[in-house]
């Protein structure tokens, strides 16, 4: 595919048969696949044999059709074929930036709309996926704050995200070819739409396909989910995906991050904090990373960088200023590349990495918090916002 052109066009289409409701093998642990292909009629002393095959055609080879399941026999093909899909998001629209950085707009069952972000690098690729369409948060410098919820993605289009852009990169492997060395597709944030604490259960089953063995074999390493400070959910992160965590911190007092990101007036800033000294897999190897977005004459004085060394100290993280991408009606606007220097230097001075993310995709508003889909534009009333955020 030509990577140049800023194309719309359909990459993939939806199988008929999944608006007819038929189970989707996509996102399926391997347990739950061996269940449903037992309900199906596969004999029950085949099953895990037959789930592992499946396994590596859909998630190694990136195979979407039955009959190219060749060391399947053909009664047991035409079985799958007869009682199951193979169903993936739809990509509507690709937009490819000047720098390099593609924004799919994926449409899901419901005809929701989710954006996803490829963004390459000199030495890796990180893929931004959505975890919800919208947000129940209403962090007030967010694009996607400004929509409401409409439901969560399942763990099939969670995982379905990671496979389109594969198709896009045409990155499976090709039989017989010789692998790759480096991958285009190296990392994956979970920091598009929504809060991925907030759909637990989807966001860690299509994580833990992502990173099984037999298929994608992302690192557990290369996968970060971010989180605005759903502090019961914190441990769990660790404990059941084992990914890397990303925290939205934003602000050194209550006073302003309740403002800037509500989610803190139910766990506060030494509430967050404790829950991150305790998180069980933090080390110098595996550092927090606190992103920490630059808003002008907002959070972004010498006090406040001197504040955040402090609150910080003894958990090893590195600080991800992020220059705040302006939207359109935003409140607040960029701090400028002078303040954001000298805000890194501070931190850096007290000994932590403060690398500053350099915007990517901006002709094609592709960077964080500006994803927002256009068949859910619905801004929230002031009044919906006070009462999901408890006033204020
Ligand atoms: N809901 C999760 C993940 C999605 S947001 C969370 O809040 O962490 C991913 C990151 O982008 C978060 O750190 C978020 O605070 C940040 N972000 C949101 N809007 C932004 C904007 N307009 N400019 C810069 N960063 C933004
Ligand atoms: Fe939701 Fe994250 Fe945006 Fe806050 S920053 S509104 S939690 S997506």
């Amino acid at each position: 595919m030509d990577a140049t052109a800023p194309i719309t066009q359909d990459v993939m289409t939806l199988p008929r048969k999944a608006e007819e409701g038929l189970p989707n093998l996509i996102g399926m642990n391997r347990d739950t696949m061996r269940e449903a292909i037992i309900a199906a009629g596969a004999p029950e002393k085949q099953a895990k044999m037959r789930v592992n095959q499946i396994w590596s055609w859909l998630y190694h080879w990136g195979v979407r059709d039955f009959g190219e399941m060749t060391n399947l026999s053909k009664d047991f093909r035409a079985m799958l074929e007869e009682k199951f899909v193979i169903a993936l998001p739809k990509v509507v629209t690709r937009q490819v930036s000047d720098d390099g950085t593609r924004k799919y707009l994926v449409r899901i069952a419901g005809g929701h709309e989710v954006e996803v972000v490829y963004i390459p690098e000199k030495d890796r690729g990180t893929l931004c996926i959505s975890s919800q369409v919208g947000c129940t948060l209403t962090c007030s410098f967010c694009h996607t704050g400004t929509q409401k919820l409409v439901r969560n993605l399942t763990a099939a289009e969670i995982i379905g995200q990671v496979m389109l852009a594969r198709d896009d990169l045409e990155e499976w492997p090709v039989p017989g070819a010789p692998v790759e060395q480096g991958r285009l597709l190296s990392n994956v944030v979970l920091m598009g739409m929504g809060e991925p604490l907030y759909n637990f259960e989807n966001v860690r089953d299509a994580m833990k396909i992502a990173m099984d063995p037999e298929g994608i074999q992302l690192s557990r390493r290369r996968i970060t989910l971010s989180t605005s400070g759903v502090v019961p959910e914190i441990a769990r992160t660790a404990e059941e995906i084992g990914c890397l965590l990303a925290i939205s911190f934003h602000a050194t007092t209550d006073e302003v991050r309740d403002k800037l990101v509500p989610i803190n007036k139910r766990w506060n800033i030494e509430v967050l904090l404790q829950a991150l000294r305790d998180y069980p897999k933090v080390s110098n190897s595996e550092r927090i990373t606190f992103e920490y977005v630059m808003l002008h004459g907002v959070n972004d004085s010498d006090e406040d960088a001197h504040r955040l060394v402090k609150l910080i100290e003894g958990i090893p993280a590195k600080i991800n200023l992020i220059p705040f991408n302006e939207w359109p009606g935003a409140p607040y606007t960029r701090s400028s590349n002078n303040r954001i220097r000298a805000f890194a230097e501070i931190i850096h001075n007290a000994g932590y990495a403060s690398p500053i993310r350099k915007p990517r995709g901006e002709d094609i508003m592709a960077a964080c918090g500006q994803l927002k889909s256009e068949t859910e534009r619905g801004r929230k009333s002031r009044a919906q916002i006070a009462a999901e955020t408890g006033g204020a």
